[in-house]
């Protein structure tokens, strides 16, 4: 890949500028001043960017399965029942998780590219004594957004605690996590966050934080047991240092200055600029006849696409598209895997990022003998771009 290329799959995405080069600075101690505050900065900007002003952030280092596995470690005890609302890939891996630390799993499931039935969970959260719910708020593997509002809510009426994998949808889709009551956000620094992969990242509600303190049982992990992490990252917003295992100091910073950027956009300005970005990209794809993975524009998520490939074309495209300047993403969802291509559309992309992806699949596209009108594609999403001002 060259350093012009741009990286538009699901995650890791295009980060900026100012990201990397707090990457890229010299290590701190994990207990000097200057990291100490750095690091309670990033962690009260994490709640405001999850809107849960009185969830407790954790930020960890692993990746976003490490902050599934955190999630489900703490909330769950053997014997108990959890709900896995279904979506793909990364819900199967929620299942998995469950099932490994003992829990009792049901799963709602639904087709690949659709939502879960909303009334057939709201049934089952009833018939069941669940401890637990999880939901993918976005699924990577169908670029589905699924209805997390209805479904947190839901689980809210039964008194059954929350958790949302946002993994490919934290500070890209809408989510008010207090407002709506949602007990776990997860998510992990390589995606809609804008920071280079190996952090974990959690808020979690003081009901969950509850639940968590009453269980009967240690928590089977050492390292993924808020035991071991609370004190931890209520020391560092306090302003004071302590060690339960060595920070990812550089990815720390970096972090804190990505969060800034972010709060600096705004929210709301944020997830309408991914809305704005996802239906330019829709239009381009309506342009090339491409059809999308997922049933409808109206469970589609905004921070990527999943299509399927063309008649005629298989995944030598992404290849073509590479040699375009533009790193593409293959299928993920174990049934459909060969039949479909994603594109990312996460963190700082723009009308630019836009105009060079469209172009290169149109170009791609017309390499591998699939016919559209030159063009038609970026003058679709021009259009688009300009009525959306
Ligand atoms: C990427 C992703 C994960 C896994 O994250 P890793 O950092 O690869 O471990 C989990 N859930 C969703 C929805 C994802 O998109």
């Amino acid at each position: 890949m060259s350093e012009r290329d741009l990286l538009m799959i699901p995650g890791p995405v295009e980060f900026d500028p100012e990201v990397l080069r707090a990457l890229g600075a010299k290590t701190a101690s994990h207990v000097a001043p200057e990291f100490i505050s750095t690091f309670g900065r990033a962690l009260k900007r994490l709640r405001e960017v999850c809107l849960a002003p009185s969830a407790q952030p954790f930020v960890v280092a692993g990746s976003g399965t490490l902050a599934m596995e955190l999630a489900v470690a703490n909330l769950v005890e053997p014997g108990e029942r959890a709900l896995v609302v279904n979506t793909g890939y990364f819900s199967d891996r929620m299942a998995t998780l469950f099932e490994r630390y003992g829990a009792e799993v049901v799963q709602v499931r639904c087709a690949p590219g659709e939502v879960p039935d909303v009334a057939e969970v709201e049934r089952v959260l009833a018939g069941g004594r669940f401890k637990v719910m999880t939901a993918t708020h976005v699924d990577t593997s169908t670029g589905v957004l699924a209805p997390v509002e209805a479904l947190v809510k839901a689980a809210g009426r039964h008194g059954v605690l929350s958790v949302v994998d946002g993994v490919c949808a934290t500070a890209g889709e809408t989510f008010h996590q207090e407002a709506w009551g949602a007990d776990v956000y997860l998510t992990a620094s390589q995606k809609a966050l804008g920071v280079p992969p190996g952090l974990a990242l959690l808020t979690v509600s003081p009901r969950a934080l509850d639940a968590w303190r009453s269980r009967r049982t240690p928590v089977r992990s050492l390292y993924a047991d808020f035991g071991e992490w609370l004190p931890i990252m209520e020391a560092y917003e306090a302003g004071r240092a302590a060690y339960f295992a060595t920070p990812a100091v550089n990815l720390v910073c970096a972090l804190e200055v990505s969060l800034g950027q972010i709060l600096r956009e705004g929210m709301e300005a944020r997830f309408a600029r991914h809305r704005r970005v996802a239906h330019a990209f829709r239009a381009a794809w309506r342009a090339l006849g491409l059809r999308m993975l997922p049933v409808s524009e109206s469970v589609a998520a905004h921070t990527l696409s999943a299509l399927y490939y063309p008649e005629g074309v298989d995944a030598a495209l992404l290849g073509r598209v590479r040699e375009q300047g533009v790193v593409l993403a293959g299928g993920l969802h174990p049934q459909l895997k060969a039949r479909y291509f994603r594109v990312g559309h996460m963190n700082v992309v723009g009308p630019g990022e836009v105009l060079a992806t469209v172009g290169a699949v149109e170009r791609a596209l017309a390499a591998a003998g699939h016919r559209a009108e030159p063009g038609a594609a970026v003058a679709a999403v021009q259009a688009e771009l300009l009525a959306a001002r």
